[in-house]
């Protein structure tokens, strides 16, 4: 695999070089003012792209699964009852995790193509009127199926109905990519990782943690160690850490976020909906389609490609790796073989996200797929050529 390739896995994500340089640090005393002076602005910079006035931001040398167990360790207790849809691979792996908790999961499945279930959202929580249902989980976009779901709904529904259930969101391949407004929607915990909008190594589990959870950490009674939310905000008023920090990756933090805000976050939120709109004006000359089940579904991050019967999706992904050294993201779970996946977060170009479209196309070419050589490519570069600023 040429290391010059940019890759279309939907995380870990292209890492441009000036953030791959912040990374390399020296050796630095983490008890030191040294630290405390990269740890502040990088703090900042994530509570502005999450959006979020109050609250604190929690970051864990973790991946973005220690921020789902950080989420409900912290604030809930054994038993409690929490409201998720299953839609796709991440969505069940967080109710997975919570089922490991001893939490009392709620599910509500639909189908893999489907977003949040809102009708069903509606009935369980009005049936609530106890209040039992301590939190609701909504997967913001789920990667597996690149389908994007309305958070903003979700805490109007919370609202309406008077229910006072924490709303937890895993924004892990939405956040820095698409807007995120963690106060406008009411967000009580936000989770995501380095590795896929913040366009870092992995190696950060980022949690924006709201005034409500952070109240419902005093009667929170499940265990937490390492991941205690409570260690980590008394260590940061001295600018420190309860443990070793990964310094150079929190560097490289300060400059992503600062990368992003200099671009400005609409122009960047306006950048992915324009790479995505190109890619997906591909699939659909492809002959084929998103496997979201509608627009409003659709995912500016990642595209998750319906291949026709009798084709195999992981096939485009095997050969795609093995003879042309580019990465796409295989179907995970439900939807193993019956789609690829194309990710477009993060540090992306019309020009990179060409040279993906092609690279699918003669994968596919390869395999007998009956779509013709060029036709995404061209369907792309005309939407990119007059979308252009
Ligand atoms: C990648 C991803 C995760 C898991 O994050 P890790 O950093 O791999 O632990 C969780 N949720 C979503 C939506 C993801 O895309």
């Amino acid at each position: 695999m040429s290391t010059q390739n940019p890759v279309f896995i939907p995380g870990p994500t292209n890492i441009p070089e000036v953030i791959r340089k912040a990374c390399d640090i020296p050796t630095m005393d983490h008890r030191s003012p040294a630290f405390g002076r990269i740890l502040a602005p990088a703090l900042s910079g994530v509570r502005t792209v999450l959006g979020m006035s109050e609250g604190e931001v929690i970051i864990f040398p973790a991946t973005g699964t220690a921020g789902w167990e950080g989420a409900v360790a912290n604030t809930l207790s054994p038993g409690d009852k929490v409201l998720s849809g299953c839609h796709g691979m991440f969505s069940q792996r967080w109710i997975e995790l919570c089922q490991r908790h001893g939490l009392d999961v709620h599910v509500i499945n639909s189908p893999w193509s489907e977003g949040v279930p809102m009708a069903e959202f509606e009935s369980a929580l009005s049936a609530d009127t106890a209040h039992a249902i301590k939190a609701v989980l909504v997967t913001h976009n789920e990667t597996a199926t690149g389908v994007m779901s309305d958070v903003a709904a979700v805490r109007a529904l919370l609202n309406r109905l008077g229910h006072p259930a924490l709303l937890m969101v895993d924004g892990v391949s939405s956040i820095g990519s698409v807007a995120f407004d963690m106060d406008g929607w009411g967000v009580d915990i936000a989770v995501t990782g380095s590795q896929k909008g913040f366009m870092l190594p992995p190696g950060l589990a980022i949690v924006g943690v709201g005034p409500k959870a952070l109240a419902a950490m005093e009667g929170a009674k499940l265990t937490r160690g390492f991941l205690h939310f409570g260690d980590m905000i008394a260590a940061y008023r001295n600018g420190s850490y309860p443990y070793t920090p990964s310094a150079g990756l929190i560097n490289g933090l300060n400059v992503a976020m600062q990368m992003l805000l200099d671009e400005g976050l609409e122009n960047v939120y306006a950048r992915h909906a324009r790479i995505a709109e190109g890619v997906r004006q591909a699939v659909f000359a492809w002959g084929m389609t998103p496997c979201a089940a509608r627009p409003e579904l659709y995912s500016n991050t990642v595209t998750a490609v319906a291949v026709p019967e009798g084709f195999n999706g992981s096939d485009v992904v095997a050969l795609a790796a093995t003879k042309y050294g580019v990465a796409f993201g295989a179907g995970l779970g439900a939807v193993a073989g019956k789609v690829f996946r194309i990710g477009h977060l993060g540090m992306l170009t019309d020009v990179m996200a060409l040279s993906g479209i092609a690279t699918a196309e003669m994968c596919m070419a390869d395999l007998g797929f009956p779509i013709k050589l060029g036709s995404g490519v061209a369907a792309a570069q005309e939407y990119y050529r007059t979308t252009a600023s």
